[in-house]
């Protein structure tokens, strides 16, 4: 039972492929996936029991969000709101417009009883201080890689990281740091297909079956199984995402 709590199944490097992807998806043990949305439309996905998905507007595409907005009634169906959060490096949309989108996906989340699916680059600081502005939000940092003292800072905040490919990356050593010292409720496991891809895969296009090698490069790091990290990572996607 493993729980990929960001896909992009919709990208259309998947255009054909599909019902295979989550063919393999099943028969490498995953029962969840969750598909956050990079623009305020819904995305075009295969029905499957298999799939949850998350409305929102990703920083890169903020001015679509400031545009139109998301309404409740557009995310009843969704067990997340996002992809939001910021984007400073070499982000064609402006700051401002990008911190205008989060902070109304915030309140939406907030307004819904909804976790926020957050994606940050070159922009920790500026994140943490809008985040800290809805004091009652429970954010996933989505590809967390950063090192022990800002995972603790999230952690002390009820947040969750994301863990994917990254942590199967030579480079990481502070990463793996903060992984040895997180709290186990406080750790999802994703692929962020079908970028991403973890190191035996590097080049190609990720998938949620690959989540196999971030769900044992965990387990190595924390010293446990596997077969426990999969235990503590769905039983934390289903309590924050199927409650
Ligand atoms: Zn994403």
């Amino acid at each position: 039972m493993v729980f990929d709590t960001h896909c992009h199944l919709d990208a259309s490097s998947f255009d054909g492929e599909r019902e295979s992807v989550l063919e393999r998806a099943v028969s490498a043990g995953l029962t969840g996936i969750l598909v956050p949305s990079i623009t305020p439309s819904r995305p075009t996905l295969p029905s499957h029991e298999m799939l949850f998905l998350a409305r929102g507007c990703h920083p890169h595409e903020a001015s679509l969000w400031t545009e139109t907005p998301l309404s409740p009634l557009d995310c009843e169906d969704c067990v997340a709101i996002g992809e939001s959060g910021l984007d400073f490096f070499r982000c064609k949309t402006a700051p401002e417009i990008q911190r205008q989108a989060l902070q109304s996906q915030c309140k939406l989340a907030l307004e819904m009883e909804k976790p926020i699916l957050l994606h940050e680059r070159e922009s920790f600081g500026a994140l943490l201080e809008e985040t800290d502005a809805f004091p009652n939000l429970t954010a996933v940092f989505h590809a967390f890689h950063h090192d022990k003292v800002r995972a603790q800072s999230l952690f002390e905040r009820g947040h969750y990281i994301g863990l994917g490919g990254m942590v199967t990356y030579p480079a990481n050593g502070a990463l793996r740091e903060a992984i040895v010292e997180a709290p186990p409720d406080r750790l999802l496991l994703e692929t962020d297909s079908p970028w991403l891809p973890p190191q035996s895969k590097r080049g190609k296009r990720n998938e949620p079956s690959f989540i196999v090698e971030v769900l044992e490069r965990v387990a190595e790091i924390r010293g446990t199984t596997p077969r426990l990290i999969e235990a503590q990572t769905t039983e934390n996607a289903v309590r924050l995402f199927l409650p």
